[in-house]
């Protein structure tokens, strides 16, 4: 917690000051052109992947990066695309995976989850990841989580476009889904082909 208070000092004292123009425009002003989907890992800092300012990227983070299917009920998930999509008119949306991801890991090693029944629950939301992997009939082991990883941006993707803000912008073409899967150990992405629904480099 020092840590972050010490963090905290040197923001204010350094680092506010010397982009006193940008914060002053922040004030007043929630423009960002894109919503960041990422899992909640520590090691993906979105702003920092893609070299992004404050005010850029909206984000989402959830364990396993994942985007429960629209439903009716109270879900903070499908309040926040509805508002990048809705009101703020984010122009791209990127569902963004990563290796070494813990929800993949589990999910593809079958793990023993019964002592954490919420991530037991929320971790529902890729069983169609884990079908379409289970159907890839990859061997155990971390070839097996590396596909889920890819398996499940492109689960993710088909669950965004349930939330109704998402197929409305996609039919007015206001919208462009992405998916990326990250690489910690290397620092680079792929990003998905939606043409032949393959992973390729990610190229600016
Ligand atoms: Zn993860």
């Amino acid at each position: 917690m020092n840590a972050m208070a010490q963090g905290f000092q040197r923001f204010s004292r350094e680092v506010f000051p010397a982009r006193a123009a940008l914060f002053e425009e922040l004030a007043t002003t929630h423009r960002p052109t894109a919503l960041f989907i990422g899992c909640s890992d520590a090691r993906v800092v979105p702003e920092l992947i893609t070299q992004s300012d404050p005010g850029e990227l909206f984000v989402i983070r959830t364990a396993g990066n994942l985007v429960p299917p629209y439903t009716r009920g109270p879900d903070g998930v499908a309040a926040s695309i509805e508002y990048a999509v809705d009101v703020l008119g984010v122009a791209d949306v990127v569902v963004c995976g990563h290796s070494a991801c813990g929800a993949m890991t589990a999910l593809a090693s079958g793990g023993d989850l019964t002592a954490l029944p919420a991530v037991t629950t929320w971790l529902h939301h890729a069983d169609a990841s884990m079908a379409r992997t289970g159907a890839g009939g990859h061997p155990a082991g971390p070839e097996r989580v590396a596909a889920l990883v890819k398996d499940n941006v492109l689960a993710q993707l088909a669950n965004l476009r349930t939330h109704p803000s998402v197929a409305k912008a996609l039919v007015q073409r206001k919208v462009t889904l992405h998916g990326w899967v990250y690489d910690i150990g290397s620092g680079s992405a792929e990003t998905l082909d939606t043409e032949t629904g393959r992973f390729t480099a990610l190229a600016g």
